[in-house]
């Protein structure tokens, strides 16, 4: 049995590295580093196979949520409503433009953002809502939707953890995940689904105007050159990040099948286990699972995390400390009780290793392994 790892990028590179080393290779030969031709190439087959009207690479996926916010013409002051359980990326480019951060409790069992405390958030100057499609699948975009159409809010959806996941409405339609509010944002980060070997970013919309206002702002914003009509910011994405993401994007439904897979065989594992809660799946969406994250009950989990070490298995806790109590975003005024969904699950969440290389020996020992630890208990 291969070392078990939160995320096996080397097994990736043994199986694939052929055809990536070729593409890296052909990029070195044209050197087209910067918009190389690859860039486009990769924009229009993302475009296709997210099925929305407009793709724009750029740099990561903060920068992606960043050139949303501005490119959404949004003013200091403003209000965005977002989840307290995410990555820090999302809340920081709030903060960094100047608008004003609402925190909202996520949904304790599919850990997404929370539709009733939206309800509860909105104001008059509410601008903003940007629900994050956490560990793989999508937050309860229809409610959603309606909630930003009563109250004539934009949506930004931060699809960094979902790229492939897909969303349906109860007319029987379906999109995928970041094709469903005002613009989606994602990452090539890694480890992510859809994962470069770098950093790189995307937005996608189906709006020309915001899509031009997009592309200029990552670009210095410049619509003709060297005549500037905006404040931009330079994020571009990486000519061989392009030719590799073209490669790996061939293999993304199989890589989220995968782990679908592999996520089934932890649920049958667990599903009977009095000390584990197993991930909910919104039915409405297709789970792809970027992370498998079990709630462990009774004040165990770090124990548990402990004896898995010892036994060579790696687990992460995404995310141990609630947004709001962190240093730099004191100002923000919240008190350590505000939000207590989001601090039990600080307290109870581990993600096991997931990956589309999982093999069926791994899971059996990490599964066998966990339900070891919980006979004692
Ligand atoms: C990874 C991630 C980001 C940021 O992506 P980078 O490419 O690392 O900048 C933003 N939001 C979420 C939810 C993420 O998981």
């Amino acid at each position: 049995m291969r070392d078990i790892q939160m995320v096996d990028l080397v097994e990736q590179y043994r199986k694939y590295g052929p055809e990536i080393d070729s593409a890296i290779k052909s990029v070195l030969q044209s050197a087209a580093f910067i918009k190389g031709p690859e860039v486009a190439r990769f924009e229009e087959e993302l475009q296709r196979y997210m099925g929305c009207k407009h793709v724009i690479s750029c740099a990561n996926g903060t920068d992606a949520l960043q050139i949303a916010m501005m490119a959404l013409g949004m003013k200091p002051g403003d209000e965005v409503i977002t989840t307290n359980f995410t990555f820090i990326a999302t809340v920081e480019v709030v903060a960094l433009l100047g608008l004003k951060l609402v925190l909202v409790e996520p949904d304790p069992d599919t850990f997404n953002i929370s539709v009733e405390a939206i309800k509860k958030a909105i104001s008059p100057r509410t601008r903003a809502i940007v629900p994050v499609h956490l560990f793989g699948q999508c937050a309860d975009m229809e409610q959603i939707m309606k909630l930003a159409k009563e109250n004539n809010l934009h949506v930004v959806e931060d699809t960094a953890q979902a790229t492939g996941s897909e969303y349906f409405f109860s007319d029987g339609s379906r999109k995928k995940a970041g094709t469903i509010g005002t613009i989606g944002t994602t990452s090539f980060f890694p480890s992510k689904n859809l994962g470069c070997n770098g950093d790189g970013g995307a937005l996608f919309t189906d709006d020309a105007e915001l899509a031009a206002m997009i592309r200029s702002i990552s670009n210095h914003g410049m619509k003709e050159r060297y005549h500037y009509d905006h404040i931009g910011i330079n994020s571009r994405l990486d000519t061989i990040q392009a030719a590799i993401l073209l490669v790996k994007l061939k293999y993304l439904d199989r890589f989220n099948e995968a782990r679908r897979k592999a996520a089934d065989t932890y649920d049958e594992a667990f599903k009977t286990c009095p000390h584990i809660t197993i991930p909910a799946r919104n039915k409405a969406s297709v789970h792809i699972f970027h992370q498998y994250t079990i709630r462990v009950k009774n004040g165990k989990r770090d124990e548990l995390r402990k004896f898995l070490a010892s036994e060579g298995i790696p687990s992460m806790i995404y995310y141990p400390g609630p947004l709001h109590m962190q240093k730099a975003y004191r100002d923000l005024g919240y008190s350590e009780d505000d939000f207590p969904v989001t601090s039990m699950l600080c307290r109870e969440v581990l993600s096991l290793p997931m990956h589309p290389e999982m093999e069926a020996e791994q899971l059996e020992h990490i599964t066998g392994k966990v339900l070891k630890f919980f006979e004692n208990v």
